[in-house]
């Protein structure tokens, strides 16, 4: 008999890749918005981990390993989330480790981008808000903008300078979809496609690349996720139907500033689909009583 969850959250970020907040602070805003399982994602990232952990258990939350890997897909990047793998898996480690090594380099052409638009220093600014320095991703670009007065918010940031697409957006080579879906299975655990409505595929590469995602093994979407408007949830609950896949519910918090949901404060997922959590019962790290 599986435990029936009133409130998970399976996907959210801390300073170990492009959050604000350290596990712990995360974890407490979860369990204040009632989160009675939780999973920390963070990029390419599994250092994290024993931190979540012990502060799921700390305030009472039962927890699922997670992980967000960074993918190319024909040429669009496109984010998989882990759930509920073996955190010392080798090959899982070393692949995240790869897909992260090339962020170093990638910061430094984005500050050059930057400095030909006459804004100067973005890369330092950048690499000093990014905790570890090795996970340094755009948004610790949008909060340099913001503290330096030149965006008001980090979402005009993205629109002006670092949505995809946009001057400041150098695109990178990340991991390959089948090497991540492999990485996260072979660990034990679950591959699920993130906020599914924020990629720009038209409708039949979406199509080709759901059905690219089951038949490498893919097993889940994310159906109510931060960011997602009632209208997309529909039409992912669809698409999980329509591909046999198992729905996930998260926030995709960063930062309490950022818009988006706080952990927690998202509605249920649609009654008729099979949650991930159920399919990963046996991979779940209960809190002792
Ligand atoms: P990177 O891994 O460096 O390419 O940065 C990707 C991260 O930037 C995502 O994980 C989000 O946190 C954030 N992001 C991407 N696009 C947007 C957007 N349009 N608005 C706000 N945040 C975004
Ligand atoms: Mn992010
Ligand atoms: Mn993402
Ligand atoms: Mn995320």
């Amino acid at each position: 008999m599986s435990t029936r969850y009133a409130n998970p959250d399976l996907h959210s970020h801390s300073v170990f890749s492009d959050g604000t907040l350290p596990p712990a602070d995360v974890a407490a805003l979860a369990a204040s918005h009632g989160v009675d399982l939780w999973s920390l994602t963070d990029h390419d990232d599994l250092d994290s981990q024993p931190h979540a952990l012990r502060a799921a258990h700390e305030h009472g939350m039962d927890y699922l390993s997670g992980v967000e890997v960074s993918v190319t897909y024909e040429g669009i990047t496109v984010h998989i989330v882990g759930l509920g793998f073996d955190v010392s898996n080798v090959s899982l480690i070393r692949g995240l480790q790869e897909t992260r090594a090339s962020r170093q380099e990638r910061a430094r052409q984005i500050g050059e981008q930057f400095a030909r638009l006459g804004i100067a220093g973005a890369y330092e600014g950048a690499l000093q808000l990014a905790e570890h320095p090795e996970a340094i991703a755009r948004p610790h670009f949008a909060r340099f903008l913001v503290e330096q007065g030149v965006c008001r918010n980090v979402q005009q940031a993205f629109t002006t300078y670092l949505a995809d697409g946009k001057p400041c957006d150098v695109p990178n080579q990340w991991a390959t979809l089948a090497d991540s879906v492999r990485w996260i299975t072979d660990a034990g655990g679950m591959a699920i496609i993130a906020h599914p409505a924020r990629y720009r595929f038209s409708e039949s590469r979406e199509t080709a690349f759901f059905e690219a995602f089951h038949a490498l093994g893919g097993r889940g979407v994310e159906v109510i996720a931060g960011g997602h408007s009632a209208r997309e949830a529909r039409r992912y609950a669809s698409m999980a139907r329509r591909f046999g896949l198992a729905a996930s519910r998260g926030s995709d918090f960063h930062n309490p500033g950022e818009g988006r949901n706080e952990p927690g404060t998202l509605p249920p997922l649609p009654p008729d689909l099979d949650p991930v959590w159920s399919l990963l019962d046996d991979r779940i790290q209960r809190v002792a009583h």
